[in-house]
Order: structure tokens, then sequence, then C-alpha cells
């Protein structure tokens, strides 16, 4: 008798409804895509060579199950610079292999079987499945464009129960591009705190933000004990490839996180952690170079959407615009499937990043001024020739 395998947990996790997408556009020619996540410039210099020098210099072994010190101790800097919040570089910072090590690891780490995880909705592809994995249930609570895709304090509170043990937050946010004000962050620290809830806030966008400053979950009264940080450097300094990002929260967190890390991963690579160690030591201008590039972009996205007939909430952090296509009467996979075929521009489907995604697309704005103009003439011819036809 044959037999199966591929365990029923990993068996029953859907692909991501992005990589199935984007298996479509590999096959095409003249595609612009408006699909990837990934910042379309590369690493600044100085960070890469500090990387060349360092392998130059002979740094090609492991490194402490923790992540360099210098490294720690400038990610504690930073940290403590832009957001005055305090984290010990000896035992409240971890470095990983991207904040999606970093996500798996924390899951792993404070999950009993059963444990709820509240997750707003729409949300970054790993949350669910990752929760899944470390034997948690994943909760959504939708979010609407008339919150700005903010969870409401009265939302996550409908869904609290008493398996409810973590509240995962993205903000900035992929795909939706919301940001949280302080208001709302003050909301959900209070509700925290009333529920005895821990935070997993995933701040990979934070720097990319492009209304007011950023507000740092951990660093508001009473959260720095039940928070978890989770930072990089793929989005912030263009450095995707280098897979580097950390966790800093309470040391008992971070310790198990380590414990896990250290069977799996054993640490992250020497040469990314060199190279980072230069991003945040010299790298804000280039940083800040970057944002203001992004945010052209965002203007010239959001208003194109909007007159062509895609009403978009105004994004105000990361690099993604998440319009509204309910008005064509597709659904977002009809749509996005037929925009690829008719007009060869590529954006993601809104249910790619859960139920509530659905009737919207993520239009990630990481790409040239000139691209993003023509796949706003080609959206517009093809929406136009939709209507024409419905004629
Ligand atoms: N978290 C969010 C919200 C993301 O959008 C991404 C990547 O797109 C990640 C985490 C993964 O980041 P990393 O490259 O650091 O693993």
């Amino acid at each position: 008798m044959k037999r199966t395998w591929v365990n029923e947990t990993a068996r029953s996790l859907p692909p991501s409804g992005i990589r199935r997408f984007f298996d479509l556009v590999a096959e095409m020619k003249g595609v612009i895509s408006l699909g990837v996540g990934e910042p379309d410039f590369v690493t600044p210099w100085h960070v890469r060579e500090a990387c060349v020098f360092s392998l130059e210099k002979g740094y090609t072994m492991y490194t402490s199950n923790f992540g360099l010190l210098e490294l720690r101790e400038e990610i504690a800097r930073d940290l403590q610079e832009n957001y005055q919040v305090e984290y010990n570089p000896c035992n409240q910072i971890l470095v990983t292999v991207g904040v999606s090590e970093a996500l798996d690891l924390a899951l792993r780490a404070l999950i009993e079987p059963g444990d709820e995880v509240i997750i707003a909705d729409p949300c970054y592809v790993s949350y669910k499945p990752c929760t899944i994995m470390a034997g948690g249930v994943p909760v959504e609570v939708p979010t609407k464009p008339e919150n700005g895709f903010r969870p409401s304090v009265e939302d996550i509170e409908k869904h609290i129960t008493n398996k409810t043990k973590v509240l995962l937050l993205c903000y900035p946010n992929n795909p939706t591009g919301a940001i949280m004000d302080r208001t709302s962050a003050e909301a959900i620290a209070a509700l925290a705190n009333k529920y005895n809830l821990f935070v997993i806030s995933d701040e990979i966008y934070a720097h990319l933000t492009y209304d007011g400053k950023h507000i740092c979950l951990a660093s508001l009264p009473g959260m720095v004990e039940r928070t978890l940080l989770l930072n990089g450097f793929s989005k912030a300094y263009a450095m995707t490839g280098w897979r580097l990002g950390y966790a800093a929260g309470p040391a008992d967190v971070i310790a198990a996180m380590t414990k896990i890390h250290q069977y799996t991963m054993l640490c992250a690579p020497i040469t990314a952690q060199k190279a980072a160690i230069e991003a945040l030591r010299n790298g804000a201008v280039e940083r800040e170079r970057m944002v203001d590039q992004y945010n052209q972009r965002r203007r010239v996205i959001v208003s194109g959407l909007n007159r062509i007939g895609l009403p978009c909430v105004e994004p105000k952090g990361a690099f993604y615009a998440f319009p509204s296509i309910t008005g064509t009467g597709m659904s977002s996979e009809e749509f996005c499937e037929a925009l690829l075929k008719e007009e060869k521009v590529a954006v993601v489907p809104g249910n790619a990043f859960g139920k509530t995604g659905e009737g919207y697309i993520r239009c990630s704005y990481a790409s040239s001024i000139d691209k993003i103009k023509e796949a706003l003439n080609r959206m517009e011819r093809f929406l136009n020739n939709r209507r024409k036809a419905a004629l």
C-alpha cells in the first residue's frame, strides 16, 4: 500500500497565493510587475563594501547563536534612538534569518497547542500558516477601509476567548499600507494589558512611514514586558537577499526563541551581520533617499488609481496601494488574471492575504515611476475595454 509521507499539517497548508500568481508571470514576456514586495534598489554600496571587506578579512565563521554582539549593540542603540525603547543587547535581542525566521521562532516559542492568535485580516501571507505550524489557531479580525485598515478595539475584543494568547500585528501594513496612529496604538496596548495578552509586532516597514512618525508598540506604557518587536534589513535598507532580521523582547521569550534557533539555524550568516552593522551605523542617508523615492511613487500611484476608477485609501506606510476592484464586478483573482493576460500588468489578488482582502488588489510601488505610469495606462485601458464590453 502506498504510504503518505507528508504529514497532515503540511499537506493541508495552502500554497502562498502570491507564489501561485508569480509562476504565471514567470512564463510571460513584457510584463510590468507591481507584484513583488521587494525594493527595486540594490543595497547601498557602502553596505555591500563592508561585507566584501569582512570576507577579505576572513570573517567566514559561525557567530554566537544570538548574533554578533557588535550588531546587537547597534540594534539596541538604533531602537533607543528611534523609539526610546530599551533592550539589553546581551539577552534581549536575537539576530535571525530575516523577520520570517523571527516570526516562526516566536510562534513556536509562545504557542501551546490550541492557543489562539488574533491576526488583523488581511495580513502578510505567512502569519496564518506559521501559527498553524506552531500548533496555534489563527483568529482573523477583519479590518475595514473606513477604519484605515486598523482593527478597532471593539472588533478585537469580540474575538478574545479564554484561549487567546497572542495578538499578531503589522504596522505599517502589508498589504494595505495602513499605519498605526497613537490613539489606536494606545487603545490596543490597554486591551493587551486588560486581557493579559502577548503582542508580536512586525515592524519591518517602520522606516517606510510617510505621515508622521512610526509608533513602536513596545514603547507604549506597560508594553515592553509583553511585546516582541520584529524588524529587519530587507525593506528599509534594500537587503532582501541578505536574509537578516531580529527580534527584541522579554529575556525569557528571547531565550526560548534562541534555543529553537540554535538547533534549527545555529546563527544568521556572518557576512550579512557585518553588512547590517554598517547599515545601522552609516545607512540613514541612503535609507531616507529611498524612502523619498517611495513617497513620490506613492503619490503617483494613489492619484492614478483613484483617477482610473479604482478607489484607494491613502496608504501611509510600506510600499503598497490596496485599491478596491468591487466596482468592476470581478473577483480579485479574476481581475488579476484578466489584467495579466490582456495588458501584461501583474498585481496580487487581495484574497491572497486573507478573506477580507477579497474585492481588493495589492499594487507594490517599489518600482520606477515610469513603470508605475505605464502600468496605470495599461490598467486604464483594461478598465475602459471592460466598460465598453459591458455596454
Ligand atoms: N513581514 C512582513 C510584513 C513582510 O511584508 C515581509 C516580506 O515581505 C516579511 C515579514 C519577511 O521579511 P524578511 O525578508 O525579513 O524575512
